[in-house]
């Protein structure tokens, strides 16, 4: 393959990811100036291009090489993946991070007057799907064998319609399966957004751009739900705030000028600083107690 000096990301161009993606993106320091067709953004600050496309199609043209990277659904990636598998394809990308957000899981859902059965009830029962091969193999493992009703859309209507007995589709909140007098039954698999790209790195210019843009990634995943917490306490309650801080890194500590018995804390917090924590350091003596969003962060 021809070399290339500029790096091409694929994301979803309207749907669940696009926005969080876009998101992301720019949290990065990207920034792009939009094609007239929309499916092609040039990269103004770096050389990292867009492709806008249906987030099916990313697996490939990750696996083609033409794209480099790709955010995409790992039920997207894992499904492609089971089907290359099944038709003795190579790998031809992997998961090279999971970015937080688009979470979900493939479920089987059963009426509502099926609820309460074990998997092995499925057993000889039609069941629509827009993931065969996730599903197939969820069944191979268990050695269940019901029928697989491939069905590109609107898989929850499948049972009202009289072309399955169960359907295995993604779900987030439920909603849509209530609505649809479904419940959710057995967990196939589950997904969030992930960064995709191929197997082996890249032989030319793109690896330090790669390199760069994956740095500048975990910066920002690893700030996400970082929080700078700041607090003041006499040092003998020290032992006990520090332990009741949640996920925290090791603190700093200053002396407070003409306050012998008090210290100044600060530190970085992982996961979220609740009232509750707050109000528990308040108790144990703390005072002027701040919490702060973190903007960057560059280990
Ligand atoms: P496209 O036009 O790009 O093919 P789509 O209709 O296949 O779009 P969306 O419905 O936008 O895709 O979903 C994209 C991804 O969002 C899914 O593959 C999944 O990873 C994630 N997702 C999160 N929650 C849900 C949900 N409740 N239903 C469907 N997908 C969800
Ligand atoms: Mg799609």
């Amino acid at each position: 393959m021809k070399a290339r000096d500029r790096l091409r990301i694929a994301i979803q161009k309207s749907g669940r990811l696009a926005d969080p993606a876009r998101e992301l993106l720019a949290r990065i320091g990207l920034s792009f100036r939009e094609s007239r067709d929309r499916l092609f953004c040039y990269g103004e600050s770096l050389p990292i291009d867009l492709l806008l496309v249906r987030d099916d199609d990313i697996p490939g043209l990750i696996a083609e090489g033409t794209c480099d990277l790709g955010i995409v659904g790992r039920n997207v990636l894992a499904e492609q993946a089971e089907n290359r598998r099944a038709a003795g394809q190579a790998e031809a990308y992997r998961e090279l991070r999971t970015l937080g957000f688009g979470s979900c899981r493939l479920s089987i859902a059963v009426p509502q007057d099926d609820a309460g059965q074990p998997a092995s009830a499925l057993a000889g029962k039609r069941i629509a799907t827009s993931y065969p091969g996730l599903l197939e193999a969820w069944l191979r493992e268990r050695a269940i064998d019901a029928e697989v009703v491939l069905l590109s859309g609107s898989v929850e209507i499948a049972p009202r319609l009289g072309k399955a007995e169960a359907i295995c589709d993604l779900v987030s909140t439920g909603g849509t399966l209530a609505a649809n007098q479904l419940v959710e039954s057995e967990i196939v698999f589950e997904s969030e957004a992930v960064l995709a790209g191929p197997p082996d790195g890249f032989g030319d210019e793109r690896a330090g751009l790669a390199a760069l843009f994956l740095r500048r990634l975990d910066g920002v995943l690893r700030v996400r739900d970082s929080k700078l917490v700041m607090l003041q306490a006499p040092r003998t309650a020290l032992p006990a705030l520090i332990g009741m801080l949640p996920d925290a890194e090791p603190p700093t500590l200053t002396r407070i000028d003409g306050d012998a018995d008090d210290v100044a804390l600060q530190a970085i917090c992982r996961s979220a600083v609740t009232w509750q924590h707050l109000e528990d350091m308040k108790r144990a003596g703390a005072r002027g107690l701040l919490v702060l969003p973190v903007e960057r962060m560059l280990a």
